[in-house]
């Protein structure tokens, strides 16, 4: 019988994305498909601690082998921050991504060493016993807005080596050196030894 995997999202296209790198491997179920609507809570203080809450949540209450993700964008001159509070940087309940940007730009203004990474943890629980994975992609947070495409602050983060950021890049570009398909690659090569 194929395996089955939670994966602790019901974001498409997180789904697509890991399915596609799965193939026919593993059976990946989303939260929907096991019926939890729950708002899982994310009140951790790191990106490893919020990984691991939404995936114990659903071993606890589920039974399911599973993993769940969380990513944040650490910024050298700012300590690390916004980190794991990146959705709701500029405040109120969050994933204002205009408000965050101009938050991030504002608090950078001036500021020469604009060094920053995207990292995104993913917290596997299989039978019982959590696994950690890790992906990472270095870069700068450029001085304004360039490029429509992507989501979050994709338009502020130029990728190193590249002179396009995030959201002028194509999808598949992006995909494939993004922080999280660093991670889900650390993900898959585990799952599939
Ligand atoms: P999540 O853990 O995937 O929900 O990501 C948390 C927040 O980080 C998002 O709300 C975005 O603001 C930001 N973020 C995560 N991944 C990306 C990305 O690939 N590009 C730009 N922003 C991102």
């Amino acid at each position: 019988m194929k395996r089955k995997l939670v994966f602790a999202t019901n974001n498409a296209h997180k789904l697509d994305e890991i399915r596609s790198i799965l193939g026919e491997r593993v059976e990946i179920l989303s939260l929907k498909d096991i019926g939890c609507d729950a708002d899982i809570p994310e009140t951790a203080d790191t990106l490893e601690g919020n990984a691991a809450l939404k995936a114990e949540y659903i071993y606890r209450h589920y039974g399911l082998d599973c993993f769940a993700d969380d990513t944040g964008l650490e910024v050298e001159a700012l300590g690390g921050a916004p980190g794991v509070y990146s959705a709701r940087y500029a405040g109120g309940e969050g994933h204002d991504s205009e408000a965050n940007m101009r938050k991030l730009l504002h608090e950078l203004e001036g500021v020469t060493q604009r060094q920053a990474q995207f990292r995104t943890a993913i917290c596997l629980i299989e039978g019982g016993t959590e696994h950690l994975f890790e992906g990472i992609v270095r870069g700068s947070i450029t001085e304004q807005k360039q490029g429509t495409a992507g989501f979050g602050y994709d338009p502020i983060f130029r990728p190193e080596g590249y002179t396009e950021t995030f959201a002028e890049m194509g999808n598949e570009e992006k995909n494939r050196i993004s922080h999280r398909a660093r991670a889900v690659q650390q993900l898959v090569t585990y799952l599939s030894r």
